[in-house]
């Protein structure tokens, strides 16, 4: 099982948690899942457009 990557949209940290585990929370609110397949540069200022929470596609983004 691959454990999943959590980062804060606030402060930036980062947490890793198993799989299975709840949504770890930091700045009190729920961290950011962050998907590794993707692999198209992560801009926080110009993605505002964007759900903060969506996830990423590999492969099949057809937005470009
Ligand atoms: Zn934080």
């Amino acid at each position: 099982m691959k454990k999943k990557t959590y980062s804060c949209s606030l402060c930036g940290k980062e947490k890793v948690v198993s799989p299975g585990e709840a949504v770890p929370e930091c700045c009190r609110q729920p961290m950011t899942l962050k998907l590794d397949k993707c692999t198209r540069p992560f801009v926080a200022e110009t993605a505002r457009n964007e759900a903060d929470d969506e996830p990423c596609d590999d492969g099949t983004d057809t937005s470009l």
